[in-house]
């Protein structure tokens, strides 16, 4: 079987110990399948990323003896895929040009008496989708099914087991370019995934969340559909998932070996003893194939 993973990065700050996690299963899961494993920096959320973070990451990366197969990529050099990828849903009619603002869709969702917000993400009523606007649009969305005929994806997660979202009701037709011009996550992701070949996702349960939104992005586009691992998130004291919006501290990579097996024991493996960070994770290999792959 032809295997490629990867762990995705943003540069919103350093890695920190939930990062590693994502970042060591990917490796673990592509070593264990004989598969390559590579590093995309997605920094398409400009304003969300730190300057220097993508460097400081890959530092870490090396330090901890993660490397890539193949040299990095980041995603602010690839907007010529993603506006062909747009362009294909729109000649298709499966994307569409909005004028709304969160103002106007906050109000239009109250009027229909739905005035609820998910995740601070509002379920976009269709308003530009039922009467396309006539002026030029502010950002662009993708449809996703009606009442009549709502979009229900069904996946499968190797930890978590059989998923189901009805992305119609749950989520709406979301945006794939947003109103300020840049990419959303959601078709950068997808459309990176497929160009780099990758059959196997494995990162974080905190974006377990949006695999059925990029299913259904990979069905319009007629991707090939990866497989799904969502790893254990690490909480604070306070059971809180650790992020770097929430000032979770840089990992220490100085001992390389206390970090992998913190994010191990995370994991669920059982403790390596091992000279060197390379001997670390050789030994790890075989612990992960008994955890996760049988
Ligand atoms: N860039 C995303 C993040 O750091 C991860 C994307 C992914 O693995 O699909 O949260």
């Amino acid at each position: 079987m032809e295997y490629i993973g990867r762990f995705a990065p943003s540069p919103t700050g350093p890695l920190h110990a939930g990062s590693l996690v994502a970042a060591l299963a990917s490796w673990l899961d592509a070593r264990a399948h004989g598969g390559r494993w590579l590093v995309r920096i997605e920094d398409v959320d400009t304003p969300r990323c730190m300057p220097g973070a993508d460097v400081e990451i890959l530092r870490q990366l090396t330090a901890l003896g993660l490397r890539p197969d193949e040299p990095p990529v980041w995603q602010s050099q690839r907007a010529a895929g993603y506006e062909a990828a747009l362009q294909r849903l729109i000649a298709r009619g499966d994307a569409y040009g909005c004028r709304c603002t969160r103002r106007q869709i906050e109000l239009a969702l109250e009027a229909a008496g739905r005035p609820h917000a998910r995740h601070h993400e509002l379920v976009y009523p269709g308003t530009c989708r039922l009467a396309p606007p006539t002026a030029a649009p502010r950002a662009w969305r993708v449809r996703c099914g009606d009442e009549a005929r709502p979009v229900v994806v069904d996946w499968h997660d190797r930890r978590l087991g059989p998923q189901r979202q009805d992305v119609t009701h749950a989520v709406g037709d979301f945006v794939l370019r947003r109103a300020d011009g840049l990419w959303a996550y959601q078709l950068a992701v997808v459309v990176d995934d497929a160009e780099q070949g990758i059959t196997h996702i494995v990162r974080g349960e905190d974006l377990a969340d949006n695999t059925a939104r990029q299913i259904h992005l990979q069905r319009l586009l007629r991707l090939a559909l990866p497989r799904y691992l969502h790893t254990p998130l690490v909480r604070d004291a306070r059971g809180e998932k650790l992020s770097k919006q929430h000032g979770a501290p840089a990992l220490d990579v100085a001992r390389p070996i206390e970090a992998l097996q913190a994010a191990a024991e995370v994991l669920g493996l059982p403790p390596q003893s091992a000279a060197t960070s390379a001997d670390w994770l050789a030994s790890a290999v075989p612990a992960w194939r008994g955890r996760w792959m049988a």
